[in-house]
């Protein structure tokens, strides 16, 4: 489908397909282009998933958070499984995600936005495309549900995947819709969507995101992102993100300098358009007092006002020797109290937190330095697809812990 554009926000040559003469980072190999383009095709005629007038309600809300009136607590897998399409797996999600922004807008003072990585984080970028098994045999790696398949004897993409993701973010959403608190307060009733919180996911299979553009309105989600591992400034990725009406995050790493980030939101919002763009800091607890100063700095003199989250996850992931993914609370803690006090000191606003975890309570995945270490830790529960997600109780501890921090 050809879309004809935003008005004030891109220029005349953007359309939700002009990424394709692009160089594209993280692509995905189909050996079947035609199957390819019927299934894209199929899913240009399916209805939008979420409302347009729930896009514009978290652009305004995206405003206030920029301004630091407001907060967003953003959170989900890493991956979402479609064998996690089930009810008590959903509503956990999002009463963490709920539980969460209560706990935070009482530390914080201000009206906290839950903001899911659900309905849609079917895509993956991944640092190598091929994985090594026990075994020996190599396989492509898992690139999320919408592409391949976990299970690792089939990884070859297959685009009926694209519409399996649709047809589960369907479902999530209707049953988000169903397991919405109806007793919510009349102040959170007017910040949250139909479906309790507002949706997100990666912006990662091209394809898929332009077939779901309608008069420039990702209709997939609420909220989109690019990745650290897609953000060039001449891109694919770049491009198809700077003619959407969406609220547009980019996660940013240690490697980014000031002028990278200061081209990047010309780029996405020549208009300058205040909480237009979501800049998702991942540095590494060790390196936000170094980095994160300069770019805060020159985003502010170059007159862009984004809202600004910290995804504490990202930057701190380690390997057991056994070779099991995990990250330290402590070390996320650790990131996000620097970031907020980095923020604060020179007049800007941290804007939200972004994480990754799970309603489940009984996970294994992320560990504490005080109970257990590296050598000896063990992983009972250890289900990720992908990156390694806190526990329920682990979500609310880290949310309560900031905001007693907070307070004081
Ligand atoms: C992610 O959010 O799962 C991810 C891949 O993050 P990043 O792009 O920041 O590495
Ligand atoms: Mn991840």
């Amino acid at each position: 489908m050809q879309d004809i554009g935003a008005t004030s926000t891109a220029s005349p040559a953007w359309s939700a397909t002009s990424w394709k003469g692009k160089p594209m980072a993280q692509p995905i190999e189909y050996d079947d282009q035609e199957h390819l383009s019927e299934v894209i095709k199929r899913l240009e005629n399916l209805p939008d998933l979420v409302p347009r007038y729930e896009i514009d309600q978290l652009s305004l809300l995206m405003q206030f958070a920029a301004q630091g009136q407001l907060f967003f607590i953003q959170g989900g897998d890493c991956a979402e499984a479609f064998s996690d399409i089930r009810p008590q797996i959903i509503k956990s999600k999002q009463e963490l995600l709920i539980a969460q922004a209560e706990i935070l807008s009482d530390g914080l003072g201000v009206p906290v936005v839950p903001i899911g990585r659900i309905a849609g984080q079917y895509s993956k970028p991944r640092s190598s495309c091929m994985e090594t098994l026990s075994c020996g045999s190599v396989v492509n790696a898992f690139r999320g549900e919408n592409i391949n398949a976990p299970n690792k004897s089939s990884r070859s993409p297959d685009p009926e995947r694209l519409a399996m993701g649709y047809h589960f973010s369907a479902v999530t959403l209707s049953a988000l819709r169903t397991f919405r608190n109806r007793n919510e307060n009349a102040i959170n009733a007017a910040i949250r969507p139909s479906s309790g919180v507002f949706t997100s996911h990666e912006a990662l299979h091209l394809p898929l995101e332009s077939s779901m553009t309608r008069h420039a309105y990702n209709t997939s989600a609420h909220m989109l992102w690019i990745g650290e591992r897609t953000r060039q400034i001449s891109g694919a990725h770049v491009e198809y993100m700077r003619g959407l009406r969406n609220p547009v995050g980019i996660k940013i790493g240690p490697s980014t300098s000031p002028t990278d980030i200061v081209e990047l939101l010309d780029t996405l919002n020549p208009g300058k358009m205040v909480g237009k763009n979501v800049i998702i800091t991942r540095f590494g607890a060790k390196n936000v007092k170094e980095k994160l100063p300069d770019l805060v700095q020159a985003v502010h003199a170059s007159g862009h006002l984004p809202v600004w989250l910290c995804d504490p996850c990202h930057g701190n992931t380690y390997a057991t020797p056994s070779n099991v993914k995990t990250r330290f609370v402590e070390d996320m803690l650790d990131e996000l109290k620097t970031t907020f006090m980095v923020h604060s000191e020179i007049g800007s606003s941290l804007g939200g937190i972004h994480l990754e975890e799970t309603g489940e309570e009984d996970v294994t995945e992320c560990i504490e330095r005080a109970s257990v270490n590296l050598d000896t830790a063990e992983f009972p529960e250890y289900r990720t697809l992908c990156d390694p997600r806190l526990s329920r109780s682990q979500g609310i501890d880290f949310v309560k812990t900031y905001a007693d921090f907070f307070r004081n």
